[in-house]
Order: structure tokens, then sequence, then C-alpha cells
């Protein structure tokens, strides 16, 4: 997904590798594990990422409304405004 429209009206440009705005949700639980699995040193970095990639949530935050838009799977996402 090269770009992400905000109701705002933003497009978020994800085109260009690792974006600022662009963010992944893992549970504390896997931080843990993966943790863990690093002091054992028996966990590749690539099987870090790997690891992450799997159990992560992608969430975009637009920069312009500060909107944090999270992935809810089949193209779907749940979008959040800050209140205050
Ligand atoms: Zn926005």
């Amino acid at each position: 997904m090269p770009k992400f429209s905000c109701v705002c009206g933003q497009i978020i440009n994800l085109s260009h590798g690792t974006s600022e705005l662009e963010f992944s949700m893992v549970a504390e639980r896997k931080i843990d594990e993966l943790g863990a699995a690093l002091a054992d040193r028996w966990l590749s970095e690539e099987e870090f990422y790997q690891q992450i990639g799997a159990s992560a949530t992608a969430v975009y935050r637009c920069n312009k409304c500060e909107r944090l838009h999270i992935d809810q799977g089949g193209g779907n996402f749940s979008s959040y405004i800050k209140e205050v």
C-alpha cells in the first residue's frame, strides 16, 4: 500500500521504505517473549523481524490531523482522533 488517504483529506505516502508515520503495534507479551529469545541468543535478526511482522498490527499516523489508523485486516482500518 504505497498511499493511504486520511478522512481529513491528507494523503499519507508510505512508498518510501520505512516511514515515520508507520508503526507496528505489538503486544507487550510478544515483546517479552522476543526479549527472552534474544537474551537466550537463539533468535536471529531475520527471525526477529519475521516474528514482529507476524505479530504486529500496522498503524498509520496522519501528519496533518494526527489521527491514528489501525489496520483491522482485509483493507479495513479503524480511525481514532485525539480528544484533547
Ligand atoms: Zn488526517
